[in-house]
């Protein structure tokens, strides 16, 4: 398989490539030739695969080019060694627990995979790559904890003073070993900006062999694809329609969901749900794509005024705003709503949804009311709207969020050990400017 740039479709590169360089030199995103299909005998059948083997076999119809089917099936293997259950609220309504990871978020999936990927090339090449991270929160403590210890591989991590919460500030800096981390006084639009330029500076590609880890890259975004097959072959009424509410900020994960789509799983929508940060539910709405400075909320996980992978969905769409309404609503909340929606989930389900799964199971809610949407819909299909299986992903586990959750419902989350080992351990951290240069100098002068 050959991965094209989407800012310029007749540049072909390797997986390889793609994946050591992140961003293409025209600042393009990478993305696959082909969608490959999967076949209707697994689809039929994947009731009777574990979610390891549903990875495997998804990861094989895009990677089996690349590298050896062991070697594959290690990294699978090796990167997958958590569940994503899915729990029942209602007949109609599922969550899809993407948390039980060590770092407690979904970005475990695809960091874990890439970080095990990358170290599959770096065994074969002398020089030492450099990953450079620019995070809101999750993305750093996923990265940081799939690459630790990684030979041939230093990973540096940007993230905005005071734009994350403590426990995850506590995660990405007390590791340590081959993980630096900067403290940037900006936002994480500085920090993805920062990361961005250092990708295109000549005079640090001259010396560094740098690589991203974001979710920008190819091999961050594939993998994220597995979960979405599995929740569909855990679901009872498989003859029902599908629908995904999925909360996105720079929409990794909804794009990943579009390819599973586009693979051949039966879905029949998306919601992109989204906090105040709304940019692509109006270019749903509107047709306009206007990219805005980001907006600080409850679920600053998704404060991302303009999203790395919206290149990515118009690319599969080839640029028509009708074809991606046909697969795709969205819909954007107020941290009130959010906060009222915890609560709801709480005294309805007795069960504890963290600040961005709750902006999705508000996706799901507007859903099912949105009647200018299913007038859209001739009358069978609006019958899929309001006969299906709704699956909403939960993207973190709620102790991430811990004092939006007290503040919400009152309950004090008991923490998984795996998060507060953290807690106690001595923070290590650069604090820099949000000046290119000074972070150019940092990165010349460490490594
Ligand atoms: C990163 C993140 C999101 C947003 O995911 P995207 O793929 O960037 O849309 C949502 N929730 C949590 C908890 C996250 O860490």
């Amino acid at each position: 398989m050959q991965y094209y740039s989407t800012n310029n479709k007749k540049q072909l590169v390797s997986l390889k490539k793609a994946v050591l360089k992140g961003l293409a030199d025209d600042r393009g995103l990478y993305m696959p030739t082909t969608i490959p299909k999967m076949t209707n005998n697994f689809i039929q059948n994947i009731r009777n695969y574990s979610f390891s083997e549903i990875s495997f076999e998804v990861a094989k119809a895009f990677f089996s080019d690349d590298l050896p089917y062991k070697e594959l099936e290690n990294i699978v293997k090796e990167a997958i060694n958590f569940n994503t259950p899915i729990v029942q609220l209602t007949e109609q309504v599922n969550i899809l627990e993407l948390w039980h990871g060590p770092t407690l978020a979904f970005k475990d999936v695809g960091a874990r995979f890439m970080a095990r990927l990358l170290g599959y090339f770096s065994k074969r090449s002398e020089q030492k790559i450099n990953v450079l991270v620019a995070t809101s929160g999750d993305t750093g403590s996923a990265v940081a904890n799939g690459f630790l210890n990684v030979e041939g591989i230093d990973v540096t991590i940007l993230y905005p003073s005071g734009g994350v919460s403590k426990s995850q500030e506590q995660q990405l800096t007390t590791l340590g070993n081959n993980i630096k981390t900067l403290e940037i006084e900006g936002t994480f639009d500085d920090c993805q900006r920062l990361v961005k330029s250092a990708f295109v500076d000549t005079d640090l590609n001259e010396k560094l062999t740098l690589t991203s880890a974001n979710s920008i890259n190819i091999a961050r975004l594939i993998p994220q694809s597995f979960y979405y097959f599995y929740a569909f072959s855990r679901l009872k009424d498989k003859a029902k329609s599908l629908v995904f509410s999925v909360p996105s900020g720079n929409f990794g994960n909804l794009t990943a969901g579009l390819i599973a789509k586009h693979m051949g799983l039966p879905v029949h929508q998306f919601i992109a749900s989204t906090n105040v940060n709304d940019v692509v539910p109006k270019y749903l709405e509107s047709g306009e794509y206007s990219p805005r400075p980001s907006i600080a909320t409850i679920s600053n996980a998704m404060d991302v005024g303009d999203p790395s992978n919206f290149r990515r969905m118009l690319d599969i769409y080839d640029d028509s705003v009708e074809e991606m309404r046909k697969d795709l609503v969205g819909y954007s909340f107020t941290d009130d709503q959010t906060i009222k929606a915890m609560q709801e989930v709480y005294s309805n389900y007795d069960y504890i949804i963290d600040p961005h799964g709750a902006v999705g199971y508000l996706g799901m809610k507007n859903y099912f009311s949105d009647e200018a949407h299913k007038t859209k819909f001739k009358e069978k299909d609006r019958k899929k709207i309001s006969d299906c299986n709704v699956v909403i992903i939960e993207t973190a586990h709620p102790a991430k969020f811990a004092e939006t959750v007290k503040k919400a419902i009152d309950v004090d989350i008991v923490i998984p050990e795996r998060l507060a080992e953290y807690l106690d351990k001595q923070k290590q951290t650069t604090k820099l400017s949000n000046k290119f240069e000074d972070f150019k100098e940092f990165l010349l002068n460490t490594y």
